[in-house]
């Protein structure tokens, strides 16, 4: 037997990724290599003919895990596999099959779903600000994915929303519903619920979609929805050999209707699963972890994480304890943080293996300024589509058009002319901003060349190029990347800076009940556990006298050091808006 996609695993990691038949759950903390058995089981049951790639399904839940899935199959050798999102999966169904069932193109997609609620309300005479509309909008995705009618939903939530009564938040996605039908579109969630009622109601469809797909594997399991459940379900059909993995404690999609019982319980719901239990962390030091531990301490089923290298956490120098700082504002916090990143780069360390995390998406705008004045590239995870750049598609348009002329050097010379011809430098620009991302973009284009296989051509790279783009097979910019905790999931870094670190922000303001703070608790323990070498705490008092994060007295200072001031250039120099994290951090207030 061919067993060298088994090789590079512990041995419970094998024993999961060697059970090819059956179902299989892996429940596990981060980093303790739930992603890598995934990729490696699918590559050994494609090396040992147990499975033909086409006919493997992997599942994420966002195009970026997606994404990275590809790309760890590739470096296995596989390539084939469908690695997608449900919703991408779904979509791609219902396109297939909409024609033969009902004569003509599938119905097409909404982008924004406010505003059609806007014209939804309009058209039954109220009239709705945009933070109610957002709400409802919110209501309904809610509704969808917990597979609820809406009179489930209305007596489900008697209090309506905001100042809508709920006979108004009824008639409201009433007329939702009808506007849409009108218009012949679906929204995001309506892919998945008409694929599983075109896979319920048809039989021949489910029988030709069940022929295709015949092994599926999902990543991230603890945030599947009831109606994502119900779509796996229906994909399986009778059949069995599914392989789910995740972890309780990253759980951070409650809110939009994830239920972790699906994971905890797959014991219960699959006959004679094996379950496989990881207990060491291959990602982070020893520090970072016993940052982590002290976050999740007593919450039911935390699983206690324990370093590869290092099996006694007491063996922590105290160099390498992650730090927390405090600053007056946010100003002055993103510029040290930027001046961190700023030292650690000049230091040698690749911009690719740091991250700047933070709970929500406004927070990116202050810290990628900061960078960008102090000329350090950084890009929004999610956030542009790298092929939809006007600098990529304006180079991959010019190296598909040299593909055609009779080649005058080597393949890798040639891609570096074009990209020449259309502005790319040898060094970056000074300048950070916008003119030094379009470097950076037009690089990564060059570094791709590099990489490429020996005997790429013109005309098969920029093939590659373009399946890359359908398939939101995004390159790695050499940037520093700025992600919310939410995208963060499943990724890692060398080093992280998780910034905002305080009361109104994480937790963020508007989660109030017990739950609400235990999913916030999540994010914060996603965050922490991203960072493989040196993590990095922050948060301002601001203009609204932010406190501490609550988190940071769960954690207490044992593990936790306070963090200097980079030195700074002369003038700049406030060490007075630093404060000390102080008496909100003293282990006796615990
Ligand atoms: P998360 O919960 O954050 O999604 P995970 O459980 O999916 O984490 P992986 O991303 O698969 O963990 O693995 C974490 C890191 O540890 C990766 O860099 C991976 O390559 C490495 N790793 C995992 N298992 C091993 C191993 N047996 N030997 C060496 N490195 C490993
Ligand atoms: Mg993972």
């Amino acid at each position: 037997m061919n067993a060298a996609a088994l090789s590079g695993l512990d041995e419970r990691q094998r024993e999961a990724a060697a059970t090819l038949r059956g179902p299989v759950a892996v429940l596990a903390g981060a980093g303790t290599g739930k992603t890598r058995v995934i990729t490696h089981r699918i590559a050994h049951g494609v090396d040992t003919g147990a499975y033909s790639p086409g006919r493997v399904m992997a599942l994420t839940f966002t195009a970026k895990a997606a994404g990275e899935m590809r790309g760890r199959l590739r470096a296995l050798g596989v390539s084939g596999v469908s690695a997608r999102t449900f919703h991408a999966t779904a979509l791609a169904q219902l396109n297939f099959f909409w024609p033969t069932l009902a004569g003509d193109t599938a119905p097409s997609i909404i982008d924004n779903k406010v505003r059609m609620l806007a014209h939804a309300s309009d058209s039954i005479g109220i009239s709705l600000d945009t933070p109610t509309l957002r709400d409802v909008a919110s209501a309904i995705e809610w509704r969808k994915v917990k597979m609820r009618s809406i009179e489930q939903y209305a007596a489900g939530h008697p209090n309506g929303i905001g100042r809508l009564s709920v006979e108004r938040v009824v008639d409201l996605q009433r007329a939702y519903e009808k506007l849409k039908d009108e218009r012949r579109q679906l929204d995001f969630e309506d892919v998945l619920l008409a694929c599983a009622g075109m896979l319920e109601a048809e039989p021949h469809v489910a029988r030709s979609v069940r022929e295709q797909y015949r092994h599926f594997t999902v990543d991230e399991f603890q945030d599947v929805s009831p109606l994502q459940n119900r779509l796996l379900e229906l994909w399986l059909g009778e059949r069995r050999d599914i392989c789910v993995v995740g972890d309780a404690s990253q759980t951070i999609y409650s809110f939009a209707g994830a239920d972790a019982r699906y994971l905890l319980d797959f014991d219960k719901t699959h006959e004679n699963a094996k379950v496989v239990r990881l207990e060491t962390n291959y990602r982070s030091d020893a520090a970072v972890l016993a940052v982590a531990n002290e976050l999740m301490k007593g919450r039911p089923g935390a699983l206690h994480l324990t370093a590869a290298g290092d099996q006694s956490s007491d063996a922590v120098a105290a160099t390498t304890m992650p730090t927390v700082t405090a600053f007056d504002d946010e100003a002055g916090e993103a510029r040290e943080v930027a001046s961190r990143i700023r030292a650690q780069i000049a230091n040698g360390i690749d911009p690719r293996a740091i991250a700047v995390l933070y709970r929500s998406h406004a927070q990116s705008v202050e810290i990628a300024a900061a960078l960008a004045k102090n000329g350090t590239a950084s890009s929004v995870l999610g956030g542009r589509k790298f092929f939809d750049l006007p600098e990529v598609r304006q180079a991959v348009l010019a190296l598909r058009g040299a593909s055609v002329a009779p080649m005058q050097h080597g393949f890798v010379d040639t891609v570096r002319d074009v990209l020449r011809s259309l502005g790319l430098t040898n060094d970056p620009p000074e300048a950070g901003g916008a003119l030094r991302d379009t470097w950076e973009a037009r690089a990564s284009l060059l570094r791709l060349a590099e990489e490429a296989p020996p005997g790429t051509t013109l005309r098969t790279f920029t093939d590659e190029l373009v399946a890359r783009a359908k398939s939101n097979d995004e390159p790695s910019l050499r940037t520093v990347t700025l992600a919310t905790l939410h995208a963060a999931k499943g990724l890692e870094w060398d080093h992280v800076h998780l910034i905002g670190f305080a009361e109104g922000l994480l937790p963020i303001s508007y989660a109030t009940t017990f739950d609400d703070i235990d999913e916030e608790r999540r994010l914060a323990y996603v965050g922490i556990t991203r960072a493989a070498r040196s993590l990095a705490l922050t948060w301002a008092r601001g203009s609204r006298d932010r406190q501490p994060s609550r988190f940071l007295k769960e954690i207490g200072t044992g593990t936790l050091r306070e963090g200097g001031a980079s030195r700074r250039v002369a003038g700049q120099s406030r060490p007075e808006s630093r404060r000390t994290t102080g008496a909100p951090l003293r282990r006796s207030e615990r």
